[in-house]
């Protein structure tokens, strides 16, 4: 029977594994979180996904509970700058594609779409990014349910399958507090130590950690969230950790957490992420400060000059702060969940900050544990499933990432072309074949749940402009007048909401 489980590590991994297994497993289990005063959180991780919001939906914090605690602010899309060539950008937004005569806006823009801007004129969410709006009204209505007065219903929206239209963006530490307030307030013991040791039993599994001052601490199940290091998965169980490193090779990051005036800059409903001469570097505006970070490939870059590079960028505000340096490893366990002992957040894997995965991955590493909890004992089948689930998961994302590297025009640099010339993932070649004769579906784009649907690839590949797929051929023998109405809506209801919406700044300034 597994009743006890033992947490070690108390950032943004393990105070999420704490109170999303609290809220779900509730008495029937106990729940014990150690975590050290002395080594700190990595400090980062401030931008997320739109799966997120089920997350905080399942431990029970409404949006006023927790976001103005935690300097937080919506994340309609993700605006790329300079991946195609200077000057550029697009969206990424949590938005999917309208459906014309059985075609997707963004084919029948390929064939039709006389525009540069392929992102305005098939998603509604850019036109509230390039305005600044807040994708909920003042009274708390989400803009997807608004109708101009005397319209009836939602306008084409009703008819789509829509994808939840945003995400957050939050002070990592600030979160942590929160929900560590809001385990322990329910049951979730928490015990602030260092762990020293990990100790197996006979077969090999964990039967307790040693901590400096509270003795040994035992359970049936034990999560590793202790970061990078992965002290019980990879150091005391010596699972070996597969790198992604010859896809992937931004290994460094150095972050800055810059003050900012929302009232005189407002607040951008989007994370940027900037292309650079030897990685990108992500702008994630919260409540009062920014987010910064030049994430880059060290071969390209040495840390004084990334660290001079993001300091001109972020400009006078940056002066005097202090920079946080970041070694990443990226890649995953070949099996994140060993014998006794479960790999959550990024002792499990990570796959560098672009697309703001790393909190996504624990949100679906919890919720696989939840469905594969061994409640009537450890279980070979659960745990090979549940390994199956998070590799497929994190190896879907490096396939996408490097889709962006490999699909991007830019290629001025060495860091560029080198992007140009990596050997592709297995598999890669035939799908990305594919994309020249018809942009992404389900059928051509990765096989398995990784979170990106085909409007996610879709987006990548028009906006980032390495690649020039071809329109579907048997468009010339379409009428297109139901697709051109599709776009006059989507213009129309754009224009209307961009005017209506309050601006994030608005919205939020009224809840703090
Ligand atoms: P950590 O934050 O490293 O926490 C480790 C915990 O383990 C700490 O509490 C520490 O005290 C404890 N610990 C360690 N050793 C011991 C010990 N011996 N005894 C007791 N306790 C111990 N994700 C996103 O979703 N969006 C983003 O925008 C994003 N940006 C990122 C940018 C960078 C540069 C990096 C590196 C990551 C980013 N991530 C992002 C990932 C995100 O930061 C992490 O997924 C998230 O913070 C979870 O980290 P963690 O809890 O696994 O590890």
């Amino acid at each position: 029977m597994v009743r006890r489980v033992v947490i070690v590590g108390g950032g943004t991994a393990g105070w999420m594994t704490a109170t999303y297994l609290q809220a779900t497993l509730r008495d029937k289990v106990s729940i014990t979180l150690v975590e050290s005063d002395r080594v700190p959180t990595v400090g980062v991780g401030e931008a997320t996904f739109s799966t997120i919001r089920g997350f905080f939906q399942t431990v029970g914090l409404a949006e006023q509970d927790w976001m103005p605690a935690c300097n937080a602010t919506y994340k309609l899309a993700i605006r790329f700058e300079n991946w195609r060539e200077p000057g550029h950008h697009f969206y990424h937004p949590f938005e999917r594609l309208r459906v014309a005569d059985g075609f997707t806006l963004a084919e029948w823009w390929q064939r039709y779409g006389g525009g540069e801007r392929f992102d305005q004129e098939c998603f509604l969410i850019s036109a509230l990014c390039d305005a600044k709006r807040s994708p909920r009204f003042l009274d708390g209505r989400l803009f997807e349910d608004a109708v101009p007065d005397g319209e009836e219903g939602p306008a084409t929206l009703s008819e789509q399958v829509t994808q939840f239209p945003y995400a957050y963006h939050f002070d990592a530490a600030l979160l942590a507090g929160h929900l560590m307030r809001l385990g322990t307030g329910r049951g979730v013991t928490r015990v602030v130590d260092d762990v020293l040791a990990t100790r197996l039993d006979e077969r090999g599994w964990i039967s307790h950690v040693v901590t400096r001052e509270h003795g040994d601490l035992h359970g049936d199940l034990f999560i590793d969230c202790t970061g990078f290091r992965g002290m019980l998965i990879n150091q005391a169980l010596g699972e070996p950790f597969v790198s992604y490193a010859r896809e992937l090779p931004n290994d460094r990051a150095v972050a800055l957490r810059v003050p900012s005036d929302v009232e005189r800059e407002g607040i951008r409903p989007y994370t940027t992420a900037t292309a650079m001469d030897a990685g990108w570097i992500w702008t994630i505006p919260l409540y009062g400060r920014l987010g910064m970070g030049y994430v880059y490939a060290s071969d390209h870059a040495s840390p004084e000059e990334a660290e001079r590079t993001l300091r001109d960028f972020a400009g006078p505000a940056a002066r005097d702060l202090e920079a946080n340096h970041i070694r990443m490893r990226i890649g995953r366990n070949r099996n994140s969940w060993v014998g006794n002992c479960v790999a959550i957040g990024l002792s499990s894997g990570f796959v560098e900050p672009l697309e703001s995965t790393g909190i996504f991955f624990i949100q679906h590493g919890i919720e696989q544990l939840v469905k594969h909890f061994p409640a009537g004992g450890h279980d070979d089948g659960l745990r090979r499933d549940y390994n199956r689930l998070i590799a497929r998961c994190m190896d879907g994302v490096r396939e996408f990432l490097f889709f962006h590297y490999y699909g991007a025009a830019r290629a001025d640099t060495p860091y560029w072309k080198a992007a140009k010339t990596r050997d592709l993932p297995d598999g890669f070649a035939e799908r990305l074949a594919s994309f020249e004769r018809r942009l992404p579906d389900t059928e051509n784009i990765w096989p398995h749940y990784h979170g990106f649907e085909p409007y996610s690839w879709t987006s990548m590949l028009l906006g980032l402009g390495g690649l020039t797929p071809a329109p579907r051929p048997v468009l010339d023998l379409l009428e297109p007048a139901g697709a051109r109405r599709e776009f006059a809506e989507l213009r129309r209801r754009a224009e209307w909401l961009a005017a209506e919406l309050p601006s994030q700044y608005e919205y939020f300034t009224a809840r703090h």
